[in-house]
């Protein structure tokens, strides 16, 4: 008989995950009222949050910041300023083959997965048409041609969904082949699973990484201090090890971290993790998303904060991703 692999640690985590608003709401001891729309709020997008990341929210607290990153609700539904779209980076413009997007100079994105650990309501990838998108057909050979034939590209960043959704045996391998064309230089990982799903930093995950001919940097994407725990702080510290910047990006999300004084301590959490605050996002103006957003003056006025308190070098930069830009443009 063929001996069948043990599941990774992090697959069982994954498996158990909740998938039902209903058993969120129960587990943290909240009223039915919470569910309001709920139901309707998910149908496009389903409830996905790992057991791990739900115990760091507070029992009883139906405005908890980790909660309302993840809790659909009835205001998705509700009619949308004209600027909130499906698709508002215009990436259908920047695609050069299956799951590979150039939007800017030098750097190809590689949509590796359209799978997540967590299903983030503000997420300006909810929309985007990963069914329709393979880069693994054909052991990824259109994808890595597509980076091959254009020498101008000298990183190649592995986004999603989230990469790190993938074996580590797909991901040793496709890292091998972008690190057998010449002219890249750079690997680029974004990834939430760190922080969501801190299991997911396992020996074979860093395995690869540290075989890797190409450097790694890996931005993780963390919103908010309470996210990062003992067992984030443990994953990073591992990371570390195997890559050469360890970044983290975040998005400003009205009602979860828009005041000084969450983004403060949710630079000082990053710090004791030995991660870098990188970017600060606005939020991308994606359809269901509008009472997430924030003004940007507002942005300004929270670095303006920040400065004040912090050394420089925990301070993130503001930015926003604007369709055909050929950069992000950094606000503050
Ligand atoms: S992990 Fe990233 S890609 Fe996945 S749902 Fe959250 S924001 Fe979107």
């Amino acid at each position: 008989m063929i001996p069948v692999p043990a599941k990774a640690a992090w697959r069982r985590e994954l498996a158990a995950a909740i998938r039902d608003p209903a058993e969120l709401a129960r587990l943290l001891e909240l009223p039915a009222e919470v569910l309001a729309g709920a139901d309707r709020a998910q149908q496009a997008f389903r409830v996905l949050v790992p057991r791990g990341f739900a115990a760091r929210m507070q029992p009883g607290d139906p405005d908890d910041p980790l909660l309302r990153q993840v809790l659909p609700s009835a205001v998705e539904l509700a009619p949308q300023p004209p600027e909130f779209v499906r698709d508002p980076l215009g990436e259908a413009a920047a695609r050069r083959a299956d799951g590979v997007l150039v939007k800017y100079r030098g750097r190809a994105l590689l949509v590796t997965s359209g799978a997540c650990a967590v299903h983030c309501r503000y997420c300006f990838r909810r929309h985007f048409p990963y069914s329709g998108e393979n880069p693994r057909r054909d052991d990824w050979r259109p994808a890595v041609d597509a980076i091959a034939a254009d020498s101008t590209l000298e990183e190649a960043i592995l986004s999603g969904g989230d990469p790190l959704m993938l074996d580590d045996a797909e991901l040793a391998a496709l890292s091998e082949r972008l690190g057998a064309i010449p002219h890249l230089r750079y690997l680029r990982i974004h990834t939430r699973l760190p922080i969501v799903l801190p299991e997911r930093v396992d020996d074979d995950l860093l395995g690869w990484l540290s075989t890797s001919r190409l450097p790694i940097t890996m931005v993780v994407h963390a919103n908010h201090a309470n996210e990062i725990d003992i067992n984030v702080r443990e994953a990073c510290r591992r990371l570390r090890a195997g890559v050469r910047f360890l970044l983290n990006q975040s998005v400003l999300l009205a009602g979860v971290n828009d005041d000084a004084e969450a983004l403060t301590r949710l630079s000082q959490a990053l710090s004791d993790a030995g991660v870098l605050p990188y970017y600060l996002h606005l939020p991308d103006r994606v359809e269901g998303t509008a009472h997430f957003d924030v003004e940007k003056a507002r942005g300004q006025a929270l670095i303006a904060a920040m400065r004040a308190t912090l050394p420089g070098y925990l301070v993130p930069r503001l930015a926003r991703e604007e369709p055909g830009a050929p950069g992000k443009s950094i606000i503050a």
